[in-house]
């Protein structure tokens, strides 16, 4: 029973990833250590994933969609995707997975169409993306919010 390997954009990820069962997959070899990634996404580089394939069905475990990519998802991306599903269609392990996507344009698109990346370091991501999209973000415009309402007021004393 083999698996259709489909195509998803950005921002079909992006609403996607609003529901739980979606595992992001970067296989990407060093470049994530200083390109900064996806928040949440696993990482199974190219270069051992073969090896590690019974890994990630642990740690996609309660997923049913996974996502992969790789810096362009034009050749690590969609390999490991079609090994990932070659190693499911052996029936070794069926994990309740059922879409298998690559996500188009791979990291480097993503990051380029100004969707959120995030740069932590360590082994596991600890960063989430969608509900908690977090509050660094909020700081700076929050504070020139305050004083140009400051400044407003100033004007309404003054007239
Ligand atoms: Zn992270």
């Amino acid at each position: 029973m083999a698996r259709t390997i489909s195509y998803i954009t950005g921002s079909e990820l992006l609403s996607l990833k609003e529901r739980a069962n979606v595992a992001i997959v970067d296989v990407r070899d060093e470049e994530r250590s200083y390109d900064g990634h996806i928040a949440g996404s696993l990482h199974f580089a190219s270069d051992s994933f073969v090896d590690k394939i019974p890994s990630l069905v642990q740690a996609a475990k309660g997923k049913d969609t996974l996502v992969f990519h790789c810096a362009l998802s034009q050749v690590r991306g969609p390999k490991c995707a079609r090994r990932f599903a070659d190693y499911l269609a052996q029936g070794k392990n069926d994990a309740g997975i059922k879409s298998i996507m690559i996500l188009e344009r791979g990291y480097n698109g993503w990051e380029a169409s100004g969707n959120p990346v995030c740069r932590c370091s360590g082994p596991t991501c600890t960063g989430s993306l969608g509900a908690k999209r977090n509050i660094p973000i909020l700081t700076k415009p929050y504070v020139g919010l305050k004083s140009s309402t400051l400044n407003l007021t100033k004007k309404c004393v003054i007239m």
